[in-house]
């Protein structure tokens, strides 16, 4: 046994982005199998649905079946997607959409030992290549994260659908993104100093600090291309980062405080915002706890303002802010990824961090 632990990354056998990809699907199904099974949401599955299927004809793969009906990863929902598959005699799984989708598909090919493929339809997730599927109750608690034996065998990323889709998605995907830069290497420093088995891998580590520099350096002009419906190369870097290098930084497991205090924040009454949004929020609230420069602290914070990403309570929703204190304290919860911070962090902490990040944007010229 080595002194330090295990290194390990999950990813995904193969990963293309494009204009146009979408096309491709049918040469690479037919690498893996002959009877494909699309699930996906309805919308995502109405955007991509032509281009699919011609793909599969040509390829002379057809789809053997379909399901567009996932509005929420749940036992249930993944149960009956299987039965579906297992009745089709499908070979191979296409998950198409958002996160829900993807996930659902993905649960699906772990319960019955199938590839999958994902085809996202927009950027607000890294789901698509993460070796996991987050399990939800029908009115969206959360129940558990199923760890799947492998990553997706392909993961395809045409642009055309993703940066057509509503702008608010790339905005919500680079926030979540952005704590990658800060929680990986929190969670790295902790479990080399507990000797953990888990440790995270020099690779992770250098793809999220790209991840984060592409982010800062691309992120205004790739919303600004995004909404004139220009795919640029700022386009391109930053759906890479939001796509391949954040899945690629916390494959293997690496949330600290920012994904913590997103958690406590959902218990609020009045939160608005979506998860990459509140995540992008809890990263400034990390980087208070961490004590960082408030040079550094104010350049994330104008990058956020500028994309539009909540830097104030009063832009996370009409909060009952006597809810506080309780979101704080579920955010330190020992069970959350909290713990993965390498000092120890409790809820006043979180409390005082979280007014700091409000006041500092209040003052920020
Ligand atoms: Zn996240």
């Amino acid at each position: 046994m080595p002194e330090s632990g295990a290194r390990k990354v999950i990813l995904p056998a193969r990963y293309v982005q494009g204009q146009g990809v979408l096309g491709q699907l049918g040469a690479h199904v037919r690498q893996h199998g002959s009877k494909p099974f699309v699930v996906s949401g309805r919308t995502g599955w109405t955007r991509v649905k032509a281009r699919v299927q011609a793909s599969l004809l040509q390829a002379g793969v057809p789809l053997a079946g379909h399901d567009d009906s996932v509005t929420e990863c749940t036992h249930a929902k993944i149960n009956e997607v299987a039965a579906r598959v297992e009745d089709a005699e499908a070979d191979i799984i296409i998950g198409c959409g958002g996160g829900k989708a993807v996930d659902t598909a993905k649960a699906v090919s772990e319960k019955l030992h199938l590839p999958v493929i994902t085809v996202p339809t927009q950027c607000a997730t890294n789901a698509d290549q993460m070796a996991d599927a987050v399990v939800f109750s029908e009115d969206h608690r959360f129940i558990e994260d199923i760890y799947l034996s492998q990553a997706p065998v392909l993961v395809l990323v045409d642009t055309e659908v993703v940066a057509r889709a509503p702008p608010v998605f790339i905005v919500q995907g680079m926030g979540d993104a952005l704590a990658c830069g800060f929680e990986k290497p929190a969670y790295a420093e902790t479990m080399r100093a507990r000797k953990s088995q888990e440790q995270a891998t020099n690779a992770a580590l250098e793809v999220n600090l790209k991840c984060f520099q592409t982010l800062m350096a691309h992120g205004v002009q790739a919303k600004k291309d995004v909404e004139a419906g220009k795919i640029t190369d700022a386009v391109e870097s930053v759906v890479e980062a939001i796509k391949l290098q954040s899945g690629f930084g916390f494959g293997g497991g690496g949330c600290a405080a920012a994904h913590a205090v997103h958690n406590g924040l959902t218990i609020v009454p009045g939160i608005a915002r979506k998860h990459g949004e509140i995540v992008a929020f809890g990263t400034m609230v990390q980087m208070v706890l961490e004590r960082r420069p408030m040079g550094e602290v104010e350049r994330v914070m104008r990058w956020c303002r500028e994309l539009g990403l909540p830097i104030r309570l009063s832009e996370l929703g009409k909060l009952d802010m006597s809810y506080l204190p309780k979101a704080a304290e579920k955010a330190c919860d020992p069970n959350d990824s909290m713990s993965a911070m390498p000092f120890t962090v409790t809820p006043d902490m979180v409390l005082v961090a979280m007014r700091e990040v409000d006041s500092l944007a209040q003052r920020l010229g």
